[in-house]
């Protein structure tokens, strides 16, 4: 019987498995599709929330200390799985200089380069690809990135080195209860015992815990499309509007991203590519010319504040909540997995977590 299960094979749920697994318990995830297979593939990768100024402290904090751990994690994934995921400091433009007096306050405070870029020559040293009418632009010339699919795959690697159980194409339908406490859970084949559970099932997580808490996690659907292109000719992340565009190391530029509150609909629309081509073309011109190779949706856990669940159940003992990191799991997620073992295990947390309790707003 291990110590804890971990309901969802996301980032989250993943992240969450290894730390535990590196405070000393035995942990087993259970994974309805494949691992890492919903939103975490999905994603875009920026290791930063899009316009950070716009979030709340308690998104903030995460994401500084999630940025502290980034290099050492992927480096010990890369040992653990031999899976490099890539993560490059490629810097962030954003054209909406609207925005520089609070995206200037929030450098200072949170201790982070920023400038604007006036000249165009000057912008073409940073990204010659530029669209020529864009004259001015706000550069944080730390802002990385992270192949979120690769990332995924080096965590289920580490996770088979250190021998943590994850069974996937299964299914959880119930959390047992036994007394006040859970004992477990149940699958379609199976009923497995544990004396911790925690709920990292993404955007379904109210529905896994449906009966035993109302949590505010809601599915908002994001469509994103990949260019491709050739290695080197876009280098930067540029962001405009809410739409961005990624270049990855091998020529691939992704071109995010929609949000919808559609449900649990994952379906690809004409209208989402034509809209995402367009944006991602009036920022580097040369993307009209590359295919688009693939074009795809994914379904974020939401929440009004995108401020995540990460907390204890009130009432149950040994139930956690996991869930709910919205448009930033991925930047947020080793500083979260960090909290959440903390708090499994019963040590003193890195930061104060009553922000990410049920009873806190989300
Ligand atoms: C288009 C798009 C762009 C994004 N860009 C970024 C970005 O640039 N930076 C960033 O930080 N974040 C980004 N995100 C957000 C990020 O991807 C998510 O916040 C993160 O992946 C959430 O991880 P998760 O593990 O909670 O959810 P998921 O990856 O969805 O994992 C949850 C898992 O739980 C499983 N599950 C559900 N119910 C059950 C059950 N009953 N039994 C067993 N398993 C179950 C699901 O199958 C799923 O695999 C983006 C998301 C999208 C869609």
């Amino acid at each position: 019987m291990p110590d804890c299960i971990v309901i969802g094979g996301g980032v989250i749920g993943l992240l969450t498995a290894r730390a535990l697994w590196q405070a000393g318990m035995d942990v087993t995830v259970i994974e309805r599709g494949c691992l890492g297979g919903e939103s975490s593939w999905a994603g875009g990768g920026i290791v930063s929330p899009l316009y950070p100024w716009r979030y709340n402290d308690a998104i903030n904090l995460l994401a500084e200390h999630s940025k502290q751990l980034y290099p050492d994690l992927v480096a010990s994934l890369h040992s653990d799985s031999g899976i490099d995921c890539e993560l490059l400091n490629s810097g962030m433009l954003y054209t909406d200089m609207d925005e520089w007096a609070a995206a200037e306050d929030w450098a200072k405070r949170w201790r982070h380069p920023v400038e604007v870029i006036e000249s165009r020559s000057a912008l073409e040293v940073i990204e010659p690809a530029l669209h020529p009418d864009i004259r001015r632009a706000i550069w944080m010339p730390d802002v990385y990135q992270v192949r979120n699919p690769r990332l995924v795959q080096a965590l289920h690697g580490s996770l088979l080195a250190s021998g943590i159980h994850c069974l996937e194409h299964t299914e959880v339908i119930e959390i047992l209860r036994s007394g006040g406490g859970v004992s477990g859970v149940c699958t379609a084949r199976q009923s497995l015992h544990a004396k911790k559970v925690v709920v990292a099932s993404g955007a379904w997580s109210a529905n896994v815990m449906r009966g035993l808490a109302n949590i505010a996690v809601q599915p908002v659907k994001g469509q994103m499309l990949m260019f491709k292109g050739e290695p080197g000719r876009v280098r930067t992340m540029v962001l405009s509007r809410g739409h961005y565009i990624i270049p990855r190391r091998d020529g691939h530029v992704l071109a995010g991203s929609t949000l919808e509150n559609v449900g649990f609909d994952k379906q690809i629309t004409a209208g989402a590519r034509q809209t995402l081509s367009a944006d991602a073309c009036a920022l580097v011109p040369e993307l009209a010319d590359m295919p688009i190779e693939r074009h795809w949706s994914g379904l974020r856990p939401g929440t009004e504040s995108g401020i995540p669940y990460i907390c204890t159940h009130p009432e149950i003992e040994g139930l956690y909540i996991h869930a709910g990191h919205y448009r930033n799991g991925i930047v947020l997620g080793p500083a979260s997995a960090q909290l959440m073992a903390e708090i499994v295990c019963g040590e003193n947390t890195f930061c104060d977590a009553s922000a990410y309790t049920i009873a806190a707003d989300h």
